[in-house]
């Protein structure tokens, strides 16, 4: 199996994150990526390649350009303007009809504008990490239009609560959202009708990013499985009265367990199958653990091996696997190790 990753990851990384009342150590740190790679580093049947560099073009086709503009500029204007060297936070945020006005000519006033909340940081070396995370999914992707039946990308930063015009979560481009516009854009199917590009995204929290750019784009669906807004970030999204035809959500109350979860799982792979989908972008993130300290699910490691299987047997269909959250450093290998043995085991192409 193919496995894309890219050393820029490092670049990125914050000192502090501003959360539930107090300042703590940065949770999506660089050696969550770290302990990815370790683990899958000498396995026989693992092909390590490093990520190629694509066109930004593609960013724009899922972000708003001033969005990435902001993205490449935030932190030379922010030191420029005599503000915190350490980092960007925001110290408001644009709510409602104050997002119908342009950003303010601020930095301060941009960072309020185009980041969510306060538990991500934008560095000096974001831009150049967050750019090849993007680079990371965009390689992926691309082995699958080359014929290979799956790859994963070891994605950091996250990309899944990154919205068109905003990050957040951790998140600033959406590589998930990107590797599906560029399967769209570039695929074929064999009676050269549209291509549809499915993203199931089995992360514990809702991918408000991901819901947020597909509105815009055409023949694909997101599937969402995640924790209850009513009691988990992003809080005021992801309910299941939202689903359109470009997205259905499954929020699910605290507490879940490993049979529970299967049944819904089940249901969300049956409306892929009934979208019909060319090619599969699953969002991974494995705080949906017992013991992550993000979530309030109760899956056990054993879960992530029966869900790969189930997505192997029932979408027989190309699969790219994009790394998304994870917080328990204890765990995290595991798990994702867990999810990618049936892919690893099948040996094809
Ligand atoms: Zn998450």
């Amino acid at each position: 199996m193919i496995v894309v990753h890219s050393p820029h990851h490092i670049l990125h990384n914050p000192p502090k994150e501003f959360i539930s009342n107090h300042i703590e150590a940065y949770g999506e740190s660089p050696e969550r990526a770290e302990i990815i790679l370790e683990a899958l580093m000498d396995n026989p049947d693992v092909e390590l390649t490093r990520a190629e560099p694509f066109d930004l073009s593609h960013f724009y086709k899922i972000h708003g350009a001033d969005y990435l503009v902001y993205l490449q500029t935030a932190y030379d204007e922010w030191v420029a303007a005599g503000l915190w060297s350490e980092g960007i936070m925001p110290e408001f945020f644009a709510l409602g009809h104050m997002r119908n006005r342009p950003p303010s000519k601020s930095p301060e006033g941009k960072a309020g504008y185009y980041m969510t909340d306060s538990c991500t940081m934008i560095v000096k070396g974001t831009w150049e990490a967050v750019k090849y995370s993007g680079f990371t999914a965009l390689t992926g992707a691309n082995y699958l239009l080359s014929g290979r039946s799956s790859a994963f990308s070891i994605c950091r930063p996250p990309g899944h609560h990154a919205g068109f015009d905003y990050a957040g979560g951790y998140c600033f481009v959406n590589n998930a959202a990107l590797a599906a516009k560029f399967l769209q854009d570039q695929g074929r199917t064999e009676a050269d009708g549209d291509v549809k590009v499915g993203i199931l995204d089995i992360d514990f929290h809702h991918g408000n990013g991901t819901q947020d750019i597909v509105q815009h784009l055409k023949n694909i669906l997101l599937v969402s499985i995640h924790g209850d807004p009513d009691y988990s970030y992003p809080y005021l999204t992801g309910f299941e009265s939202e689903n359109t035809e470009k997205n259905v959500n499954f929020a699910l109350p605290p507490g879940i367990n490993d049979e529970t979860y299967f049944n819904i799982f089940r249901k969300a792979v049956s409306t892929l199958q009934a979208f019909g989908c060319n090619y599969l972008v699953i969002s991974l993130g494995v705080d949906t653990f017992e013991h992550d300290q993000l979530g309030n699910f109760k899956l056990t490691s054993a879960i992530y091996c029966k869900l790969a299987e189930y997505l192997i047997s029932e979408l027989p269909i190309p699969k790219l696997i994009v790394m998304e959250g994870g917080y328990n450093i204890d765990f995290l290998a595991g798990n994702v190790m867990a999810f990618l043995t049936p892919f690893l085991e099948t040996k094809t192409l």
